[in-house]
């Protein structure tokens, strides 16, 4: 399937300019939730990051996802790969279960993102679930925007990424964008302002 243009075709990369979280400027931006918009359209996406890993021989038990962000991600994969779904939220300084979700000693865990950018959530949800006794078999996203290395990328993980290097990363895609300083940006330069597309607008 061709990725980037599912993202195209929902709305959910755009063009212009931008002002990222990182405080960088780039002409492109992925609005993921966007792609996940049409049901229908989201089974086909996770089928296909479920098929990956199952090619790999990943065996798994559960899908997790750090809220708010993965949530629907997670789901759609735990049912691709029908296994169980659960999620983490959002605690002081990381990532705790709640809701009456558990996990027993030894379960095998995939992490599930919509987007992993340097995966800083990504890891805090592993580190939440480790605790509890699990074991994380993998990392998955939909979108992987070129920070870390995917199994079957051809990219090279950053110094930025915080994912482990023994756990495997899967996703449907690189999306690597070109990225500015504020003082470095042509469209600034050409007298554009960014905006800040994000979750908060
Ligand atoms: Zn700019």
């Amino acid at each position: 399937m061709n990725v980037e243009q599912a993202y195209k075709d929902a709305n959910a990369l755009l063009e212009g300019h931008f002002l990222l979280a990182s405080g960088n400027h780039s002409n492109r931006y992925l609005q993921s939730a966007k792609v996940l918009e049409d049901p229908k359209k989201a089974a086909l996406l996770t089928d296909t990051l479920a098929q990956m890993i199952q090619n790999a021989g990943i065996e798994v038990d559960t899908v997790c996802a750090p809220a708010l962000g993965g949530v629907l991600a997670g789901y759609e994969l735990a049912r691709s790969l029908n296994v169980r779904s659960i999620f983490v939220e959002k605690k002081e300084g990381g990532m705790e279960l709640r809701r009456g979700f558990e996990v027993t000693q030894g379960e095998k865990i995939i992490i599930c993102e919509d987007i992993i950018t340097t995966g800083g959530s990504a890891l805090k949800a592993a580190q939440a679930i480790e605790a509890l006794g699990g074991k994380i078999v993998a990392f998955a996203s939909l979108a992987n925007r070129g920070f870390c290395k995917r199994v079957g990328g051809n990219g090279t993980a950053k110094a930025e990424c915080a994912l482990p290097n023994d756990v495997p990363l899967f996703a449907l895609d690189d999306f690597t964008f070109e990225m500015f300083t504020a003082e470095e940006c042509p469209m600034c330069k050409e007298g554009g302002r960014a905006i800040k597309p994000g979750s908060k607008g």
